[in-house]
């Protein structure tokens, strides 16, 4: 996957230019749309998705140059004409993938992190799945497969049409004239991010509109129906691998409680949020039925822990892109490893975002693991070439990790809980509040 590494090492950057316009020109025109906890959650999210596509962990049930020696009726010159035609196979195959991935249980799985976002900003556009394990994508591009379009042009156009997937997630730009009968825009794309009964799971086109209006899933955004951004059933983390385990766990819970046998083996390819009659009574979920009316998820965020949150976020960036720079001078075994701390990370810092206690003994550990990984090494995967005295900064950044854990589930919150306490003294003293 060294290709895909390096596609994304010209296109992070991209992203990043973007999401800077976004939130610059959201404060300039006193109109933000993003809200520090989530935009944090979305990039780390965006981060864990990169990780796990480019070291390929997934496993692949048929891959396309299997079809295309198999399939192949005819071979096409590589011409405009067959980027055109890879064009449209790889649109049409990715409205089905995204239909079949909003309609059926399982697959939902792997695409709710995508959705989980309460915003709909660019940074909504990172939030990718890491839970995709089995890659069946290809058996979608048969049609470009018994057309023989070469390997090279499914490789070069599969990334630049997911990247083509980013700029929609804005809601800074109206409705676009003529290019909504073509593209899918901003404003069908807020629509398909939408709970509100009126949009679900509309709009499931990628690139090009023209397969919702041809199978029945458009949806024009209406003035009188402001989309209200989010998942039926809140994931209340700001952790995204949590999020893309959740629906999977909820499945596996309900098929190992109903006592139907029948029922064990259809939930998973039912129609998404489908439950046996006998787990829906026992064991109630709350889904969200007044859209207009619910409670984002917001747990405490001073100002203190938004600029740690990003700053842990920005390290774990420069991380990866080390990474992506050393990828063939690491190894695969060193990958594993690079990789399994940033990910630890992420869960690490998100989860102390969540305001849990539990994210304490994940930031000691892996501030620990990270001191004694240099200690031991001498090194950190040969940062030492490109920093001076590169050691000392990461080790200074594990011990950072360490304190910042310790400091944010125990000193801030305690202070602030005291602080609380005695507020609430002094009020009760006042007799304004009764404390029972
Ligand atoms: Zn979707
Ligand atoms: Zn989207």
């Amino acid at each position: 996957m060294e290709t895909y590494a390096t596609a994304l090492l010209y296109a992070i950057p991209f992203f990043v230019v973007l999401l800077t316009i976004e939130i610059g020109y959201g404060y300039f025109v006193k109109n933000q749309m993003h809200k520090v906890m989530d935009t944090v959650s979305s990039i780390s999210s965006g981060l864990t998705n990169i990780i796990k596509d480019t070291l390929g962990l997934a496993l692949i049930v048929v891959s396309y140059p299997f079809l295309l020696e198999h399939l192949a009726i005819t071979e096409i010159k590589t011409s405009w004409l067959v980027w055109l035609i890879a064009f449209v196979v790889i649109d049409f195959a990715g409205y089905w993938n995204h239909r079949l991935s909003h309609k059926v249980n399982i697959f939902w799985n792997q695409h709710v992190i995508h959705h989980s976002s309460e915003e709909f900003n660019l940074a909504c556009a990172l939030r990718q799945p890491i839970s995709n394990l089995i890659g069946y994508f290809s058996l979608l591009l048969i049609p470009a497969a018994v057309l023989g379009v070469p390997h090279v042009v499914i490789a070069v156009l599969a990334p630049i049409h997911l990247f083509a997937q980013f700029w929609y997630h804005t809601r800074h730009i109206n409705k676009m004239g003529w290019l909504e009968y073509v593209l899918v825009t901003p404003s069908q794309h807020r629509v398909h991010h939408a709970i509100n009964p009126e949009y679900i799971d509309k709009n499931l086109g990628q690139v090009l509109c023209i397969w919702d209006r041809m199978f029945g899933t458009f949806q024009e955004e209406l003035e009188e129906v402001p989309p209200q951004y989010g998942v039926l059933k809140p994931a209340a983390t700001w952790n995204p691998i949590l999020i893309n385990f959740q629906h999977l766990l909820r499945i596996m819970k309900d098929a190992w409680y109903t006592r139907s046998y029948w029922d064990k083996i259809r939930i998973w390819f039912m129609p998404t949020g489908w439950r046996p009659k006998d787990v829906k009574e026992a064991y109630p979920i709350e889904i969200i039925t007044d859209v207009y009316h619910f409670k984002r998820y917001a747990p405490q965020a001073t100002l203190g822990i938004k600029l740690y949150s990003i700053f842990q976020m920005a390290f774990s960036l420069f991380l990866m892109m080390f990474m992506f720079y050393n990828y063939v001078e690491i190894g695969f075994d060193g990958l594993l490893w690079f990789s399994g701390f940033i990910f630890v990370g992420i869960y690490g810092y998100t989860t102390l975002m969540d305001r849990k206690e539990y994210a304490v003994w994940i930031e000691v550990g892996r501030g620990l693991a990270g001191i004694l990984w240099v200690w031991y090494s001498g090194d950190f995967f040969g940062l030492n070439n490109y920093l001076p005295h590169a050691s000392i900064w990461i080790s200074a950044y594990f011990l950072l990790t360490i304190i910042g854990g310790v400091y944010f589930t125990y000193l801030e919150q305690g202070r602030k809980g005291r602080m609380e306490q005695l507020a609430d003294k002094e009020l009760s003293k006042d007799g304004r509040v009764e404390i029972g």
